[in-house]
Parts: structure tokens; C-alpha cells; sequence
């Protein structure tokens, strides 16, 4: 065990912790706590390091569950999947294609962990779909001095919603079971609208379809609309969900447009800022007009390459005309360069305390920069418009605010905080960026 730095993916952040620790099991893992609970000292456990905020920092000591990952068990006739929580979403859909079953909803980063999806309100777009972790059904976690917790809706009902996006500050999760569906294929139709017609009509359009999002360049005339409808598999030894040849052409455009393509545009704008909106006319042009079906995780999801830093906020569906206006506005008075499209998606209302879903149908606006831009400043500006409009932001992307500010927004504030302090007396799992976010 030797000390050596952590970062996240973009490198926004940076720590050194005097311990790293792979703990191969829950009891392992428990007298790691233990130790640390005596001892006074803070620990964090990691997921993969994708949120940009610094939520999971390590302070003293840091823990990794690589080797914590893997299919539990699988209940065919009730449709449950229990994961070892380290194990990545992208490995969890491996597992349960084999069993042809799906996660019902995902967003679209799928090398993180899940429960670091889960701890950060990981979700994908879809007005009746609720945030990834309004799938899991039970979990057992362990709190700070190492004790294990069963959670479900009737055993310790209240922790179990809590930490349905629990920041990592209530427990470490060892096993997660989720409610899944049977295989499904989606098909994707990505396509250009005049920016008026979307944006007078976005709700409506998003209840209509299953799954449906746009993303737009503020300034241009154009969006790129993506609507997703959920198909049946076809019948065995038909014609299979996506075929080879299709699968790498997409494999091909995606990986070449959304990486590559995006890689080399973002480099060149954050050089030469004066091209930036030529360049994004053309990479909204090469990305022309497609349609194609596919086994759902492998629509839903797509591999990211190009480090990207990140800050996203969600809004009550009613101000959505009042919020895409003053975006709109704002884009026109300071003309911020942009390298990515502003991302619109939806998700149904949740209960769950700290769900930037919680209590309203939502629509989320997320900002994206080029990691070797200054994205401090360009989201800055932009999070005052977002806060204007009470905008809650992603827990594990950029943001500036603090639990005087975060109270206001979510009606249970108060007792998430009151059920941390009660799990986690000491702190232990506490860090820099959850004492501003939890204690102000
Ligand atoms: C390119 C890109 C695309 C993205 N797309 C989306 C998207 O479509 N939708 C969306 O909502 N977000 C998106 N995000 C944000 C991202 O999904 C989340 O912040 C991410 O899921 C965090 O997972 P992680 O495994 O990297 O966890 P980390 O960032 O490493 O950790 C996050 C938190 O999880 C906690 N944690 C980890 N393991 C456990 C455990 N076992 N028990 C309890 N707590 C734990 C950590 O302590 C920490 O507090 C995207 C990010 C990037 C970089």
C-alpha cells in the first residue's frame, strides 16, 4: 500500500491519501472501517472517477472496490440482478445480456460504478422514466464503524430512499439488487429541427416518446433531436437486434464524431476560440440525419473518450419555456464559446430525498467544456441563469453551491443531514466537498 495521487477523469481534482485500499470483501472491507472509526481517520470509497465535482475526494484514506465487482445472482421470475457494487454499468449490461435482461433506463456514461451512479443521481432522459436508481430494490451497505445494513422499502425504509442518491455519505455499498426487465431493443431516430419548432414543443415531444432529448449550440438555428422507441427483441434466429455490419458502422460514425471528431474540433477551438462556432456547424452537419435498432444498453450508452468537464442543473418542467428563453438570452449577450451542445433531457418525478427529480417532472440542461478550456468561468455565468430558475445541479458535476443555498431546493434537506450525522457520527465519510454541500 503505497501513497500515490488521486485524480478525476478531466483532472479537475487532485488528492493524496496516506492509505489506498483494495479490500477484496464485505468483511474485509468492514474492518477497514472499523480501523478507520477508531483511529479518527476519514475514508472514501471510489467509484471510477467520471463526476468532475470533487464529491469523491479521498482524505486520508482511499478504498477501491475492483475487486468487488461481478453478478451476484439473478431471480429469472422475478426479475432481480444482485451486483457487487464496484462492478461498472458497462460490465453489469454484459452480465445481464447473458440472461436476457436490461437495466429499464440509462444515461449515457456507462463506464462508472454503480453505485457511484447511484451515490451521484446518475440518469438518462425519458418523462416516464425515474433516475437509474429508482431500479434497485434492496441493497446492503455498511456504516462507519463497519456495521452491515440491510435496505430495502420495508426494511429500513428510510435510509434505503436516502441513499438512492446517497453522495457516499451514508454508508458504503457492498451489494445491489435491481429490479430489470427482459432484453428490449430501441430504435433511435437522430435527426435536425429548426431550433423553433423544438423549443416551443419540448415537453410535449418528451411525454409523446419514449425516450427523447435534444442538443443544440447556442446561437445556431439547428437542433439535433434523438428519440428513442422501445421495441420487442425479435423472435430467435430472425434477424438479430443490430446486425454486425450495422453495429460497426455505428460503432464507426459514433466512436469517430463523438470522440475522435469531437477530440480534435474541441483541441482546435480551445486554441483558436474564433473558429469554435464553424467548427460546431460542421460537426452538427457530419453528424447528418440516421435511424438504426439495437439491444438497448448499447443505444442507451456510448463509449467517451475525450476528457470533458461537466456541469448540469435541473428545472420543474412548467418553467421550461421561462429557462430555454433566458439560455437563450444569456447566449446572446455574452456570447460564451461553446465546444459542446447544451443537452436537454427530461426524467419523471422521484421520492427520493436528494434526486434532482425529487417532487417535479424535470428537465435537465447540461454544459459541457473541453477539458483544456477554462470551464470555470464559462459555466459560472450560465449557473447564475440555472440558479435563477431554482435549478437543483448534478451532484457529481461542477457547481458552486453550498447547503445554505442547497436547503432551499430540496424540501428534505433537513433530514438527509439529520440521517448522515446519525450514521456517520464522526464524519468519516465526509470530505471537503460534502461539508459545503451537507454542513455549508
Ligand atoms: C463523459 C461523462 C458522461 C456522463 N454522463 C452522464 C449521464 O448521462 N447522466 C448522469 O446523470 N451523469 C452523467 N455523468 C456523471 C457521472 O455519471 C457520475 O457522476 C458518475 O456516475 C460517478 O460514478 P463513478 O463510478 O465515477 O463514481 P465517483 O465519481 O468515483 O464517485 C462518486 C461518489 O460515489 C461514491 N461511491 C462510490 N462507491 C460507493 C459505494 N460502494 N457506496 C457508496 N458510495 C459510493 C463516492 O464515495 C463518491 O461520493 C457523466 C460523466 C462523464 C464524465
Amino acid at each position: 500500500m503505497t501513497a500515490s495521487t488521486w485524480t478525476t477523469w478531466a483532472r479537475q481534482h487532485q488528492a493524496n491519501p496516506d492509505r489506498i485500499l483494495h479490500p477484496k470483501s464485505a468483511q474485509e472491507l468492514a474492518r477497514l472501517l472499523q480501523e478507520a472509526d477508531q483511529q479518527g481517520q476519514k475514508i472514501k470509497v471510489l467509484g471510477k472517477g467520471r463526476s468532475s465535482s470533487a464529491i469523491a475526494q479521498p482524505v486520508d484514506q482511499q478504498v477501491t472496490l475492483d475487486y468487488m465487482s461481478g453478478l451476484v445472482s439473478v431471480d429469472q421470475e422475478n426479475l432481480t440482478a444482485t451486483f457487487m457494487a464496484g462492478t461498472s454499468i458497462r460490465q453489469a449490461n454484459q452480465l445481464l445480456g447473458r440472461y436476457k435482461l436490461a437495466f429499464t433506463n440509462l444515461g449515457r456514461l456507462d463506464n462508472q460504478t454503480l453505485a457511484g451512479a447511484i451515490a451521484t443521481g446518475f440518469h438518462g432522459s425519458g418523462s416516464s422514466y425515474q433516475i437509474f436508481a429508482s431500479q434497485v430494490a434492496s441493497f446492503t451497505m455498511l456504516d462507519a464503524s463497519g456495521q452491515t445494513l440491510t435496505c430495502s422499502p420495508v426494511e429500513n425504509p428510510d435510509i434505503f430512499v436516502a441513499a438512492l442518491c446517497g453522495l457516499g455519505a451514508l454508508g458504503v455499498m457492498t451489494q445491489i439488487t435491481f429490479r430489470v426487465v427482459p432484453q428490449f431493443r430501441l430504435h433511435a431516430v437522430e435527426r435536425g429541427h429548426a431550433y423553433r419548432d423544438i423549443v416551443h414543443t419540448f415537453p410535449e415531444r418528451a411525454r409523446s416518446a419514449d425516450h427523447y432529448k435534444f442538443s443544440w449550440f447556442p446561437g445556431n438555428k439547428e437542433v439535433r433531436t434523438r428519440r428513442l422507441t422501445r421495441l420487442d427483441l425479435l423472435p430467435e434466429g430472425y434477424m438479430p437486434a443490430g446486425s454486425y455490419l450495422s453495429q460497426a458502422r455505428r460503432y464507426g460514425g459514433d466512436h469517430l464524431l463523438n470522440n475522435g471528431l469531437f477530440s480534435a474540433v474541441s483541441y482546435a477551438g480551445s486554441q483558436l476560440p474564433a473558429v469554435q462556432p464553424t467548427l460546431n456547424r460542421v460537426s452538427n452537419w457530419a453528424k447528418g440525419n440516421r435511424r438504426y435498432a439495437d439491444y438497448s444498453a448499447r443505444v442507451f450508452t456510448i463509449t467517451r473518450t475525450v476528457r470533458q468537464n461537466n456541469m448540469e442543473y435541473a428545472f420543474d418542467m412548467v418553467l421550461f419555456d421561462q429557462v430555454m428563453e433566458e439560455v437563450r438570452r444569456y447566449f446572446e449577450r455574452e456570447h460564451p464559446v461553446m465546444s459542446y451542445p447544451l443537452v436537454v433531457r427530461t426524467a419523471a418525478a422521484d421520492q427520493i430525498p436528494l434526486s434532482q427529480a425529487y417532487g417535479r417532472e424535470t428537465f435537465y440542461i447540461s454544459a459541457r467544456a473541453y477539458w483544456r478550456q477554462d470551464y470555470r468561468q464559462l459555466f459560472k455565468g450560465l449557473e447564475e441563469v440555472f440558479k435563477a430558475y431554482g435549478g437543483r445541479p448534478h451532484w457529481g458535476q461542477f457547481h458552486t453551491q453550498d447547503a445554505a443555498s442547497l436547503a432551499g431546493l430540496y424540501p428534505a434537506f433537513e433530514d438527509f443531514v439529520e440521517l448522515q450525522q446519525e450514521l456517520d457520527p464522526q464524519g468519516t465519510f465526509l470530505n471537503p466537498y460534502l461539508e459545503r454541500v451537507l454542513l455549508g
